[in-house]
């Protein structure tokens, strides 16, 4: 009987273990479920950051992959190779946003006026312009005219740092600098062919420069030595750059004659 009573205590305790064990289990397993979909959430939310933060990354490769394209897309000296027809004519290289100057191209130099060069090529005939345009009474000052690319590019630099220090975010003040600071390496002026001319009188770089008697006297002048008004008033959206009465660019006389009389930008003029 002892014995019954023993085995029947060490059952119940067997069962009693079991319940434990069970009850444990379940436990265990609840807490692990609870756990898993913890991490799970925990997991995702992590997940979600990181894509935020690589996109975020992405968005930043694109606008320094944007900046450093136009930099480095020509190789070869002055990029005509589009325009076949006009592609062994230097006087009609073609320099714009789309059309970048290599980095390493140096034109010969000589200079025009104090301090102020410009292709050696081009010289007589820009010296031939201001000396008959003093004849003529006009007072001119060459503010510009060649530009290296480091120059350009430090012109660049200041303009992108002011929009920065003003609040725009880096793409903005790229895009706003861009209208109106050509990127280094799309600059005329790193060509030795542009000259910036204002009148001795009022050297502002701006609309009303139009209205003085040596930016008449230019507008009406200088095709004669081969020079035209680069990016006219009317033809913004061709050029894409604004209305700057005092940018000259040497193209030849027969080129600019024919611009001149039939109203065209060289942009529109080399796809003839
Ligand atoms: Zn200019």
């Amino acid at each position: 009987m002892g014995t019954d009573l023993h085995s029947r205590r060490q059952r119940n305790h067997g069962r009693k273990l079991k319940k434990v064990l069970f009850i444990g289990f379940l436990a265990g397993l609840v807490c692990g479920l609870l756990l898993g979909a913890l991490a799970f959430i925990i997991g995702n939310a992590w997940k979600e950051k990181r894509n935020e933060a690589e996109n975020a990354t992405k968005k930043n490769k694109e606008v320094s992959r944007q900046a450093s394209f136009h930099g480095n897309a020509a190789t070869v000296g002055l990029n005509t190779d589009t325009y076949p027809s006009k592609k062994d004519d230097w006087r009609l290289a073609l320099v714009n946003e789309s059309h970048p100057l290599d980095e390493g191209w140096k034109p010969e130099l000589a200079e025009v006026v104090k301090d102020r060069y410009v292709d050696a090529r081009i010289l007589d005939a820009a010296a031939k312009m201001l000396e008959d345009a003093a004849g003529a009474g006009m007072s001119l000052y060459v503010c510009s005219a060649y530009r290296d690319y480091e120059k350009q590019r430090e012109i660049f630099n200041s303009s992108m740092a002011d929009r920065l220090s003003q609040g725009y975010g880096p793409l903005d003040a790229y895009e706003e600098t861009k209208k109106s600071v050509a990127f280094p390496g799309t600059s005329e002026h790193a060509t030795g062919l542009a000259l910036d001319i204002t009148s001795a009188k009022y050297v502002e770089l701006n609309e009303k420069q139009a209205d003085t008697e040596e930016a008449k006297w230019l507008a009406a002048n200088s095709w004669k030595y081969g020079f035209v008004l680069r990016y006219p008033p009317e033809k913004a959206d061709v050029t894409g750059i604004i209305y700057e009465p005092w940018h000259y660019r040497y193209v030849g006389q027969e080129a600019a004659k024919e611009m001149t009389e039939k109203n065209l930008t060289l942009e529109e003029y080399v796809e003839l």
